[in-house]
């Protein structure tokens, strides 16, 4: 495991000596005049870069629900070697725009679980749901971001996070780590989850995996929040820089 920060793609410059890795939040207005800019960018910076999809797009949760949407997760995997998506499975055709999106690209697709306290909403948070999705799409490069806050926003988180590894430890190739209230994303230490269960069980994990500090705000002040939480984490192991340049994604 080694560490990343999440921020827009023109604002990494500050964060080399924080962490290693790159998650790119993306806006959908910068994909498409912008995207050969981002590429750029992401080539000068010459490190570990995920990309996550769009949050909203044409004013709805970006879900892969359509067309549009597989095009956007397409260009995103054109920037990055691993790719956030957000699905929504009940939506008809979804296994097979998850396939297209694999047989378009050579980077990584890790549907990542959504806050169990929206479930209606999302409908993808538990490892249930999950295993409705790789029964009927499985592919070496299809994985699972585990955002550890959306976990402990719904039932049972513990249960709930022991069932994750316990099923999915090949599976899971990215990880948000976060704290939670129950019901917000919290600064680590503000919350509730326990971290020494946490990271006692990821080193179960099959992979090298880039861990993401997803705090609120962490990058705001040249990452002052990423820092923070990274400090505050000092005691588990979790590398500066990928195993090995071949380890990742
Ligand atoms: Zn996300």
């Amino acid at each position: 495991m080694f560490w990343g920060v999440k921020s827009h793609w023109t604002d990494f410059r500050w964060s080399g000596d924080i962490a290693y890795g790159l998650e790119l939040h993306e806006n959908e207005e910068d994909m498409y005049s912008l995207l050969s800019e981002q590429k750029a960018e992401v080539l000068s910076l010459g490190r570990p870069t995920a990309v996550h999809v769009p949050i909203r797009t044409n004013g709805k949760l970006f879900g892969l629900s359509d067309e549009r949407e597989l095009g956007l997760a397409v260009k995103c995997a054109k920037i990055g070697g691993l790719v956030v998506v957000h699905g929504d499975f009940r939506v008809s055709g979804f296994p097979d725009r998850l396939r297209t999106l694999l047989e378009s690209t050579d980077s990584v697709i890790c549907l990542e679980n959504r806050p169990g306290i929206f479930h209606k909403r999302h409908k993808l948070s538990y490892p249930e749901d999950f295993k409705k999705v790789f029964d009927k799409v499985d592919h070496k490069r299809l994985g699972i971001t585990l955002d550890i806050a959306h976990l402990w926003m719904g039932r049972d988180p513990k249960t709930t996070f022991d069932r994750f590894i316990d099923d999915f430890s090949n599976k899971i190739r990215h990880i948000h780590m976060v704290d939670s209230d129950g019901k917000e994303e919290r600064q680590i230490g503000y919350g509730m989850v326990d971290f020494d269960h946490v990271f006692e069980r990821l080193s179960e994990l099959k992979r090298d995996v880039m861990v993401i500090p997803e705090v609120p705000g962490g990058q705001i002040a040249c990452g002052a929040g990423f820092r923070y939480a990274i400090n505050k984490l000092r005691s588990y192991p979790i590398s500066q820089r990928p195993a090995s340049p071949s380890s990742w994604p």
